[in-house]
């Protein structure tokens, strides 16, 4: 017999209207402005469920900030976002407990050990303690930084250091898992091994994947879906293939430019000039 109140009642019918088997992220109308610039341009877009999908665009274009939004890190100006049958803006620790995010900035404590980070992330989020040790050892193996286990993450390069963001990011086992830029920086090698193993826990786990890239050639070989981005504005959404052949193109690349007008890769130079700003920056910072 059920004994809730009306009140609860109406609550979990609300809620149960959220979930959508089909779509794991719904996004309607969704603008974050900041002053008088307008980085998020009333975008909307759905993600399946167990679906790797990207979002392609150049620096600038509102990416960062669309993921900060849908991991409840911003608040939206307008719109509305459902995850994974929660609210971002009215219920982040239902989204949170959804997600694991893998940011453009570095987030990783650079004072203690590698396993001491695995740890810490790994009580911040729950994960069971008789499986903890495992799968810290499974997770660092598989990134090649088991061997490393024991030193501080300051004195590791730029690509180790995202490797070990990556085997975080997996630690709970998320439900979707975010990636704002992760290949950035990261040499071919790396990066296919990186991909590699997302794309083996997206099949194993039916892991939903929302990745960000201004790389053309690693939103066509990995996502399942692509959203062109640019200006704030969703240009078009789907398969490689379809944006292709909607713009009569051969390549991912020549669709690109026809959508937006122009190529992705004039504005990469300005995005590396960004990164060494903010990489002098954040080594100011630890001083
Ligand atoms: P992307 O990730 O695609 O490179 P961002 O989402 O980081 O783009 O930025 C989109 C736009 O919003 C840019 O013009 C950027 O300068 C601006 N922007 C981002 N964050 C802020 C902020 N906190 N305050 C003011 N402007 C911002
Ligand atoms: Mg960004």
């Amino acid at each position: 017999m059920r004994t809730e109140t009306p009140d609860v009642i109406e609550k979990e019918t609300n809620l149960s209207l959220n979930i959508d088997h089909a779509n794991i992220i719904m996004v309607s109308n969704l603008v974050k402005k900041f002053g008088e610039l307008v980085a998020v341009d009333d975008i909307s877009f759905e993600v399946k469920r167990g679906e790797t999908f990207a979002f392609l665009g150049p620096n600038g274009a509102g990416k960062s900030t669309t993921i900060k939004m849908l991991t409840t890190l911003l608040h939206p100006t307008s719109g509305k976002i459902i995850l994974n049958g929660h609210d971002p803006v009215h219920d982040k620790d239902g989204v949170r407990k959804s997600l694991g995010i893998v940011f453009q900035d570095p987030s990783l404590d650079e004072d203690l050990t590698v396993l001491e980070n695995m740890q810490f992330h790994a009580v911040c989020y729950n994960v069971r303690k008789d499986i903890r040790a495992k799968r810290i050892e499974e997770l660092l193996k598989f990134v090649e930084l088991w061997d490393r286990r024991e030193d501080m993450v300051k004195t590791f390069s730029g690509g180790m250091k995202r490797r070990l963001e990556i085997a975080r990011g997996l630690l709970h086992h998320p439900t979707i898992l975010f990636l704002d830029e992760p290949t950035l920086g990261l040499d071919p090698q790396t990066r296919n091994h990186m991909w590699s193993y997302v794309k083996e826990i997206n099949k194993k786990e039916n892991m939903t994947v929302f990745f960000t890239t201004h790389y053309m050639e690693e939103a066509d070989r990995v996502a399942d879906r692509i959203a062109i981005i640019d200006h704030g504005k969703i240009i078009a959404t789907g398969t490689s293939n379809e944006l292709k052949s909607r713009t009569n193109s051969e390549t991912l690349e020549d669709a690109f430019l026809n959508l937006t007008g122009h190529k992705i890769r004039e504005e990469e130079a300005s995005s590396l000039d960004r990164l060494r700003r903010m990489g002098q920056l954040w080594r100011g910072r630890r001083r």
